[in-house]
């Protein structure tokens, strides 16, 4: 059975799939939306979510979810990225901020490029 897109008026992610906070936009589709963090860790860290709003991954049905991977890797090779993390964090002990759920697509710097906005130099 298909599960219609649930969007909570108070989320901030919701938010930016409705373009009420402006976003950079990677993907967009039905289901799934991707777009730059705003406090990146390095460059072209990313964000892929599912336009269904839910706190946690378990809140969120299968087909809400199944974009989400083949967009992750439509990131990381549209970013030329070799080396990467995908993170999804569930819960306040598990460093989750944002209450919409996010998969963050961590591209390491490359040696050209140092660092990286924002990466911890100590
Ligand atoms: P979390 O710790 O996994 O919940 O990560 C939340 C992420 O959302 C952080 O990396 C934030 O920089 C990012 N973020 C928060 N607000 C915005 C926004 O308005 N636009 C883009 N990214 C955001």
């Amino acid at each position: 059975m298909s599960s219609a897109v649930k969007s909570d008026p108070n989320c901030i992610f919701c938010k930016i799939i409705a373009g009420q906070i402006p976003s950079m936009k990677l993907y967009d589709s039905d289901k799934t939306y991707a777009f730059l963090d705003i406090g990146p860790i390095a460059p072209r860290h990313a964000l892929v979510i599912p336009k269904y709003h839910g706190a946690k991954l378990h809140d969120i049905p299968d087909e809400h979810l199944a974009e989400i991977l083949p967009v992750a890797r439509k990131i990381a090779l549209a970013a030329g990225a070799e080396d990467y993390n995908i993170l999804q964090n569930n819960g306040r002990i598990a460093h989750q901020v944002v209450d919409h759920v996010h998969f963050h697509f961590i591209p390491k710097p490359s040696e050209k490029e140092g660092l990286g906005v924002g990466w911890p130099t100590t």
